[in-house]
């Protein structure tokens, strides 16, 4: 008799003052569209660039590549607002009252690394500057720093606005038997 295959689960959000953290857990944030975002930048933006380039050059692959460096010349020349202020605040307060330490996992290229110190800068947030990641394979490398930086955490919460990287996370470390992992989508009201 086959086991049932374990499905993905995940709540969605747009306050994240609305997690309530266990002590002790890894919180895992997202940047782009989770905690800032550049005023003109959502999905229907993503997906009329990405439309438009299909059009002229018929390949997916040259599309996102196009789309990615439109975004990259806006996010260059406009300033990042943070989503929800108060909301963000709260929950850095909630990780600190709870003992929790706090990740950021990007999907931005390491190239972008000077621009997202700025952003940081830009919003105050220059404390947390050491603890970004820059990788497309966010599961994979999560796997990796539970495994050489973070052993000791067991429950990880872990959000995002891409459906796509909770998989990815779930894919990798969702089916651990002493590791619980909340996994939320961050939907921007
Ligand atoms: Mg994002």
């Amino acid at each position: 008799m086959s086991s049932p295959a374990l499905k993905i689960e995940f709540s969605k959000i747009s306050n994240l003052d609305k997690i309530t953290l266990i002590e002790n857990s890894l919180v895992v944030l997202d940047i782009d569209e989770t905690i800032m975002t550049h005023r003109e930048i959502n999905g229907n933006w993503w997906k009329d660039k990405i439309n438009f380039y299909l059009e002229i050059h018929h390949k997916f692959e040259l599309a996102q590549e196009y789309a990615y460096n439109d975004w990259k010349e806006y996010v260059m020349s406009t300033p990042p607002e943070l989503i929800n202020y108060s909301s963000f605040f709260n929950f850095l307060q909630e990780i600190n009252n709870k003992n929790c330490q706090l990740i950021f996992i990007t999907a931005r290229n390491k190239d972008l690394e000077n621009l997202t110190i700025d952003h940081f800068k830009r919003l105050n947030l220059e404390f947390m500057i050491p603890n970004i990641y820059y990788t497309k394979e966010k599961g994979l490398l999560l796997k990796d720093l539970l495994r050489l930086k973070y052993q000791n955490f067991n429950n990880i919460v872990f959000v995002d606005d891409l459906i796509e990287n909770l998989y990815m996370v779930f894919f990798e470390i969702g089916c651990e038997p002493d590791r619980q992992l909340e996994l939320y989508q961050f939907i921007k009201e």
